[in-house]
């Protein structure tokens, strides 16, 4: 698949629930409404989606959410897919969680041949994790980590850079993710859907600082490496960790995006930036032993995907760019 500015599109994340077990500030309103669940794709019919990507060419799959591990029988759409890294036409099959579901699923994804988890931990003060996820538990997660390192996971901790909650707190998580051997990537906060009372400008830090201050005290080394995603990496030489930059507001890598999303209730979005969409879910049910009307669907999507985003975030721009929560679209 290539889209009208000449990018190969290979990269397809998926998010298998709108549900969560956590309510992050900067993600969700505390008082979410989830969809019904006719809505929402069955395991079969995700299977059958990500196949059909796979075929068009998708090498790498993540699974997201919603939290993705809380989707009852989620496990049986990790095993039938796992057959198209058997057979080799996927190279990666991955997920981003919250970590905490992990320490029961972790060494049956690791068997499944999933080598890769993105975990998303702000911060490793439990008191504030409890504000920022309003139901979530560190221990909890902790113990999820260790589940992953002992199923022989690699692990990458996500972290969103919010303003005056964890802005202290980027030279522990440095240094726990060394000692851990976990990579780390920071992340702006992206003006998605509506959050409540939360002012995201309130929120918002600019990583372009994030990381001038880091660099008055670790050594950062800037690395050519690449998961396929929109990081860009540096290796901290203390810690020998690498760090990534996940920066959509400061510095868009539009240029470079091989991705596309399709959430839960199969609406394939060629941007998370944009709200251009195409429905999956109608040729999918419409159609159910024929994947050629899915197949022209997903070719026509690509040829509409835009050559980038435009989130801003400063006084007169304080509110959602986009309406779609971050849970819907999958992170
Ligand atoms: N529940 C899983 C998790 O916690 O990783 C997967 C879904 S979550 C929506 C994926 C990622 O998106 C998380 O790292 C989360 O912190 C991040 N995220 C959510 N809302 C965001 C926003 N408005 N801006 C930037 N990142 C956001």
């Amino acid at each position: 698949m290539i889209d009208p500015f000449g990018r190969h599109i290979r990269y397809l994340r998926v998010s298998v629930t709108d549900r969560c077990d956590f309510r992050c500030v900067y993600c969700m309103a505390e008082d979410m409404e989830f969809l019904p669940k006719r809505e929402v794709l069955s395991l079969e019919e995700l299977d059958r989606l990500c196949s059909t990507f796979v075929r068009q060419g998708v090498k790498k799959l993540r699974l997201t959410g919603g939290e993705p591990l809380v989707r009852r029988g989620i496990m049986q759409l990790f095993r039938g897919l796992s057959r198209h890294l058997e057979s080799g036409a996927l190279e990666e099959l991955t997920v981003t969680t919250n970590g905490s579901q992990l320490a029961r699923y972790a060494a049956e994804l690791a068997s499944l041949g999933v080598r890769r988890v993105n975990v998303s931990i702000d911060t490793m003060d439990e008191r504030k994790f409890a504000e920022i996820t309003r139901r979530g538990s560190l221990p909890v997660v902790l113990q999820g980590l260790e589940a992953a390192k002992r199923a022989g996971l690699q692990v990458k901790i996500n972290a969103v850079a919010l303003k005056g909650v964890n802005d202290g707190e980027f030279d522990r998580l440095i240094g726990w993710c060394g000692v851990e051997g976990f990579d780390l990537t920071l992340i702006e906060v992206m003006p998605m859907g509506d959050i409540g009372g939360e002012n995201r400008l309130d929120q918002y830090l600019p990583l372009s600082m994030v990381r001038a201050d880091l660099a008055q005290r670790w050594t950062l080394e800037d690395i050519d490496y690449q998961t396929g995603g929109p990081a860009r990496y540096v290796r901290v030489k203390e810690t020998g960790g690498r760090l990534g930059f996940i920066t959509p507001l400061t510095h868009n890598f539009c240029e470079s995006c091989n991705r596309v999303r399709v959430t839960c209730t199969g609406m394939l979005y060629m941007c998370l930036g944009q709200e251009d969409s195409a429905d999956l879910r109608a040729p999918l049910r419409a159609s159910p032993g024929d994947d050629a009307p899915l197949e022209a669907a997903i070719r026509e999507a690509i040829a509409r995907k835009p050559k980038g985003h435009d989130f801003i975030i400063d006084r007169r721009h304080s509110g959602p760019a986009v309406p779609r929560h971050m849970s819907v679209t999958g992170g």
